[in-house]
């Protein structure tokens, strides 16, 4: 079990396919220290997403070892990863409920103070103080009743509720209206302060401010450096 996590991760020699003989990461390795912000960049189908799904332990590698703090993610429970890893991916997933429930996902340790500082450091508050239930406002089933900027704002709000010390985040440019993205974009500056950010990056402005650059192809790392060096 973690108590206390800094934030370093690291991948040692990692082979992963989803379909047996389909090796989708070959032999992959990197170190990313704490508060550093790496952008992941390559074509698609690279396998830069599938990086970040292994981390959170959506799928198990076949080879080699992924290391939080030195621990080998394999021995740390889903759940207690959720406290350490801040996720923000592709597939925002809402479920019918309360905002407060899409937040807490049924933690009964989040206070609605948690929930409102997280809110309030990722701007959701501008939208919870136009709604009269706020917190007990109900979410439809997917979030259907939310634009989708509202949408990453609410699971925003949900990756930061526990502080953690890794934010891993698929930059999803698509249907995020320009004052939502600006809202997010300023959040996550202010985050790449404090916690270690692991980023598939599309935009120029993200991979310009991380602090380190790692090129794939075809499943493997074939370039790392600053953005000037490459
Ligand atoms: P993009 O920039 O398009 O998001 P990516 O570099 O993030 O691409 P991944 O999403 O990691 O690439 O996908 C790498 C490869 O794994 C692709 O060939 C993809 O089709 C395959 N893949 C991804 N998810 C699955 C899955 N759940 N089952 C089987 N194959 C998958």
């Amino acid at each position: 079990e973690l108590k206390k996590f800094d934030g370093q991760i690291e991948f040692k020699n990692v082979w992963f396919s989803y379909i047996e003989g389909e090796w989708i990461l070959k032999d992959v390795s990197f170190k990313v220290n704490p508060n550093e912000t790496v952008a992941f960049v390559g074509a698609t189908g690279s396998g830069k997403t599938t990086i970040l799904q292994l981390i959170v332990r959506n799928y198990d590698i076949q080879k080699g070892q992924i290391l939080i703090d030195g621990i080998d993610i394999k021995t740390i429970k889903r759940s207690s990863l959720r406290k350490f890893v801040g996720q923000m991916l592709q597939d925002v997933f809402l479920f019918s409920g309360t905002i407060r429930d899409n937040i807490t996902l049924g933690d009964p340790d989040i206070t609605d103070e948690d929930i409102k500082r997280a809110s309030n450091y990722v701007g959701l508050d501008y939208i919870l103080n136009k709604l009269p239930e706020g917190l007990d406002h109900v979410v439809k089933e997917r979030g259907n009743n939310f634009s989708s900027g509202e949408r990453q704002l609410i699971s925003f709000a949900r990756a930061v509720v526990y502080n953690p010390s890794l934010m891993i985040l698929d930059e999803a440019t698509a249907n995020i209206d320009s004052e939502t993205e600006t809202i997010i974009q300023e959040s996550l500056n202010k985050m790449m302060n404090i916690s270690t950010m692991l980023i598939v990056a599309h935009r120029l402005s993200t991979i310009q401010h991380s602090d380190r650059i790692i090129v794939m192809s075809k499943g493997e790392i074939v370039e790392s450096g600053k953005h000037q060096e490459l």
